[in-house]
């Protein structure tokens, strides 16, 4: 791919534009390209121990049961999710579906619990658990589907990684909506098709009902804790640019490593 936009926040990406030509296969590369190309064709990428976990340990969340950087299949073959306690990965992954039911609710501000409307213009709200008529606030429920180009699967975004998703609160969203019919679809296409750096959380949801064995007797909930997303060079300090570029020549030295190593 030929004249991509280079973003960098913890790391660089590229996404395209409308000025980027895509070549398959192109004759011209050079002879490292054509290593790692090879190398990924013959072992589809596997057996790659994380290849950066250097300046991830602060991202948020995880702690001890921190597990580094893993492909979406990994967090199912490791097991991950399974034991007292969640564990948390890094994926580098893309959004390529949002459903399309509401991104928010109406909160109890005291117990962030969903809260019902009631009177005939449904302008007073009641929270059951707190027994209580309530002013709502709003926060994000959201479900994506994100690929990391092995394998797809479905993400919640709590409040926290919605409001760093679509980059306001979702009380400002609501408003937005309110404003214009076609505000969300225009935010989540911008949202869509994006490479994203999550902190997830993994954690096996174990229906009490279900026999073991049923479907659904235990599924891997995923929720991201945190995205870090890919953020344009302008504004960065010249130490910050120093430390991404820091950070991307080490991720390229592994990759290299790991290819002569094969
Ligand atoms: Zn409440």
């Amino acid at each position: 791919m030929r004249q991509l936009k280079v973003g960098s926040f913890d790391g660089v990406s590229l996404s395209t534009t409308f000025q980027t030509k895509v070549d398959v296969n192109p004759s011209d590369i050079s002879a490292d390209v054509r290593k790692l190309a090879d190398w990924y064709v013959s072992t589809g990428g596997n057996n790659v121990k994380s290849l950066s976990n250097q300046g991830r340990g602060s991202m948020g969340g995880g702690g001890e049961n921190y597990r580094g950087r893993k492909y979406l299949d990994e967090i199912n073959q490791e097991g991950l999710g399974r034991g007292a306690k969640a564990d948390f990965v890094d994926v580098r992954c893309v959004p390529v579906y949002m459903k399309q039911d509401a991104q928010w609710y109406d909160a109890c501000p005291t117990c962030n619990k969903k809260v019902t409307a009631e009177g005939a213009q449904g302008d007073r709200f009641r929270c059951e658990k707190c027994d209580a008529t309530v002013v709502p606030s709003q926060r994000y429920l959201i479900s994506i589907q994100v690929t990391d180009n092995v394998s797809l699967a479905w993400l919640t975004l709590f409040n926290e990684a919605g409001v760093e998703f679509f980059g306001m609160p979702a009380a400002e969203l609501k408003q937005r909506m309110a404003e214009d019919p076609v505000y969300l679809t225009k935010l989540a296409q911008s949202r869509m098709n994006r490479p994203v750096l999550m902190r997830l959380r993994v954690k096996e949801d174990l229906n009490p009902n279900a026999m073991p064995g049923d479907e659904g007797a235990d599924r891997l909930r995923l929720s991201a804790v945190r995205l870090t997303e890919f953020m344009p060079l302008q504004g960065a300090s010249e130490e910050t640019r120093r430390t991404l570029a820091q950070n991307l020549r080490t991720e390229c030295d592994d990759l290299l490593s790991c290819i002569e190593a094969y």
